[in-house]
């Protein structure tokens, strides 16, 4: 059992329920959908299916919407497509003008203006790239700097410059009314530039009386970095967006990035999310490169909490085998995981009140016992995730009658959720603890477990005990 999550997005290469059951069955614990590309029927039939398969399975897979986000894109082109020649020059309009090896338009009405000179504008993740030379009447005349073909609506990022569009476009007000009313367990948020872009979100949420659905802002830009203290705080997760964060700012300094946001939402006890081509190359092969493997192992090492497919899983030809090879690095990484130092990390930037003390001494105890598991019965998730930053070697499993508490702790690190019934007396919580134990994961007689939660359940907010039991 895999401590490090996995977030699958679904696409047209994983849209049947058969292949949703394998990659459910291959361990995916969040199943995420991409609003760039995803319409309202899309979203209807997978919502659908991931619900009838928990159902069918006994699992909880929880769902991500993903935001489409302030963004702006290339028009359409003469036949489709266009072939840029590195070297010539070319204009940009902002009105529908169709696009031809000479010309393009972009639909973004002040591009013009908002532009400085030698801006790079990029377009397909970067695969084309253009240097603004001069500022015509109605034009840009721009230099190709990397030539490359475009189809119609690729996105385009111009690094530096402030977009002066509204952080929630129409759609994406839409969008956040159907995860709400979709029961949507995470909401990202695209192209975050503030923490202020988040506390809209969540004034929306409020209104809706949505208390519940977890917020991942995804930082893709150099001002998100700038305000990313800020952008933790209020949010529950980050992800290291590391597809349009590597167009945005230069792609050399992204792993230092996602090497810092792993370690400062460790120390703040939030999420972290490693995304965006971890293992590409199996989208087209039923094995991954070593530089992949790499890759992924070397972020479950940082201490990440989930890793992401996206590609790889909405339009690759393998994508049970690429989930399946994930849960495989990640299995063997975690066996070099050098968890003392997580949990030195984690004491030494506890606030130290009294959840945060139990929760050090039972992953403490957990580690120095050998104990198989951490029982953790928790109403709000909040005693899950206090343990999970501690970095015990042996799972955590939180079990909570709250289904929308189940779900939330599905990006954890560690984190086994499970639904139980109220568990009203303490003698019930340590019986069901180690029956479920014994269900869940492989124990032999003799074999230790910690109990630890809040009790009695209603009246504290804290974590308050903790009980060794053998099995
Ligand atoms: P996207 O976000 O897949 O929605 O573009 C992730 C990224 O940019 O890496
Ligand atoms: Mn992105």
């Amino acid at each position: 059992m895999n401590k490090t999550k996995v977030v699958a997005t679904i696409g047209p290469s994983s849209q049947s329920k058969e292949v949703i059951k394998g990659l459910i069955e291959a361990g995916m614990d969040v199943a995420r959908i991409n609003l760039k590309h995803a319409d309202y029927d899309f979203c209807m039939d997978v919502v659908n299916k991931i619900n009838e398969l928990n159902e069918e399975l006994g699992t909880h897979v929880a769902l991500m919407f993903d935001l489409k986000g302030p963004e702006i894109r290339v028009g359409n082109f003469f036949n489709g497509e266009a072939e840029f020649v590195a070297g010539t020059k070319i204009r940009i309009y902002t009105d529908d003008t169709l696009g031809d090896e000479t010309k393009l338009s972009i639909n973004y009405p002040k591009l013009i203006e908002d532009v400085n000179y030698d801006s790079l504008i990029k377009v397909d993740d970067g695969h084309v790239v253009f240097q603004v030379l001069d500022k015509g009447q109605d034009y840009l005349l721009c230099e190709v700097v990397t030539g490359g073909k475009l189809t119609n609506h690729k996105g385009v990022n111009i690094p530096g410059v402030r977009l002066d569009i509204p952080f929630l476009s129409d759609q994406d007000k839409d969008d956040i009314l159907l995860a709400n009313t979709l029961n949507a367990d995470f909401l990202a948020l695209s192209y975050i530039n503030t923490h202020e872009d988040i506390l809209e979100v969540n004034d929306l949420l409020i209104n809706m009386g949505n208390d519940h659905i977890g917020i991942i802002a995804k930082i893709e830009n150099e001002r998100a970095l700038e305000d990313l203290e800020e952008i933790i705080k209020v949010s529950d997760g980050i992800m290291v967006a590391r597809g349009d964060l590597g167009v945005e700012v230069e792609v050399e300094r992204v792993p230092g990035i996602q090497k810092a946001i792993i370690s400062k939402c460790h120390i703040a006890g939030k999420v972290s999310i490693v995304a965006t081509e971890m293992l590409s190359s199996m989208e087209d092969n039923a094995t991954p490169t070593r530089a992949e493997v790499s890759d992924v192992a070397n972020a479950v090492l940082d201490g990440t909490d989930a890793v992401m497919l996206s590609d790889e899983t909405t339009i690759g030809f393998f994508p049970i085998e690429t989930l399946k090879t994930m849960e495989k690095i990640i299995h063997s990484a975690e066996q070099d995981v050098n968890y003392l130092e997580f949990m030195d990390k984690a004491i030494r930037t506890e606030t130290k009140d009294t959840t945060g003390l139990i929760s050090y001494n039972v992953a403490q105890t957990a580690n120095y016992l050998k104990c198989k598991a951490i029982f953790a019965p928790t109403i709000s998730g909040y005693t899950a995730r206090k343990i999970s930053r501690f970095r015990p070697s042996c799972p955590i499993i939180a079990a909570s009658p709250n289904p929308l508490t189940v779900k939330s702790l599905q990006l954890h690190y560690g984190v086994l959720p499970v639904q139980i019934n109220e568990l009203k007396t303490f003698d019930r919580i340590v019986e069901a603890s180690k029956k479920m134990v014994k269900d869940i994961i492989e124990t032999e007689k003799g074999d230790k477990i910690v109990v630890t939660g809040g009790y009695p359940f209603k009246d504290v907010k804290h974590t308050n005990f903790l009980k060794i039991e053998e099995l």
